[in-house]
């Protein structure tokens, strides 16, 4: 019997923005318009989203994952917005399998659906495409390289044709937000982007998992942690067993000044 040569499905890392990026007319939503159909066409979609924190590792194991609407104050079409996308028990249980073997006490949640790190993106990228999406939390006060870690496990399933989709952001200080620049960058953020995209395409994961103390403008780039955090995941399904994952950058832009769309990939 011969065998039949699969290529690994891709990593991505998206930097999701304002929550209302399905109706702004800026360039990140062009990018993710025109994103699934340039990359083959996954079995599912595994998702990390910086909006869903967990004490130990947790997916969604719906088969009708409801969509969550986890922000407040802005537009009624935002809250309309529905992303139907079927679950798959079978992929949230192979996820499971992985990360037991690497010593993770994993759970499942029956009634999580998916929140809008997650479905802002793939809204645009996989409007209606019927792909199934499962959503893997970020782990509560754990480090970069835990993360790391955590995304190796990962790997095997880019052989199974599940496209791994970290959501989060390159630059994500709310505070600093400039909401009436809509073309400008804020230098700070800039710098620390360009530092971020130079060590993603040198694939160091040595400096990126030690981006606080390494990189400049870290903290003001990151008041918290939670939208850079899915990035490590990425880098370590990226990477598998490897010490470098060099990636790609898919696009750059800027969005209230310091809001960084930058998004990555990473191919086998
Ligand atoms: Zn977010």
């Amino acid at each position: 019997m011969s065998q039949t040569a699969t290529t690994p499905m891709p990593v991505l890392f998206i930097s999701h923005g304002s929550p209302t990026l399905a109706f702004d007319d800026v360039p990140a939503r062009d990018f993710l318009v025109r994103l699934g159909a340039k990359l083959p066409r996954p079995k599912g979609i595994l998702c990390i989203s910086a909006h869903w924190e967990a004490a130990v590792p947790s997916v969604t194991g719906s088969e009708t994952p409801s969509t969550i609407h986890d922000f407040y104050g802005f537009p009624q079409a935002l809250y309309d917005l529905r992303y139907d996308a079927p679950g798959d028990p079978a992929l949230a249980a192979r996820v499971v399998v992985l990360l037991e073997a690497g010593g993770y006490k994993p759970q499942t949640s029956s009634d999580r659906g998916l929140d809008h790190g997650v479905w802002s993106p793939l809204i645009l990228a996989y409007p209606q495409s019927g792909i199934p999406v499962v959503q893997l939390s970020l782990m509560h006060n754990r480090t970069p390289a835990d993360h790391v870690a955590l995304g190796r496990l990962l790997a095997p399933l880019r052989e199974e044709g599940v496209l791994i989709v970290a959501s989060g952001g390159a630059v994500h200080n709310l505070r600093a937000l400039d909401w009436n620049n809509r073309t400008g960058i804020t230098e700070w953020a800039d710098v620390f982007d360009q530092w971020l995209g130079d060590k993603i395409a040198a694939g160091d994961l040595d400096a990126l998992s030690d981006y606080r103390a390494q990189a400049p403008n870290a903290t003001a780039a990151h008041p918290s942690e939670d939208h850079i955090m899915p990035l490590f995941v990425a880098l370590g399904a990226a990477a598998g067993k490897d010490a470098t994952a060099p990636g790609k950058q898919l696009h750059r832009s800027f969005t209230f000044g310091s809001l960084s769309m930058s998004s990555y990939g990473w191919e086998a």
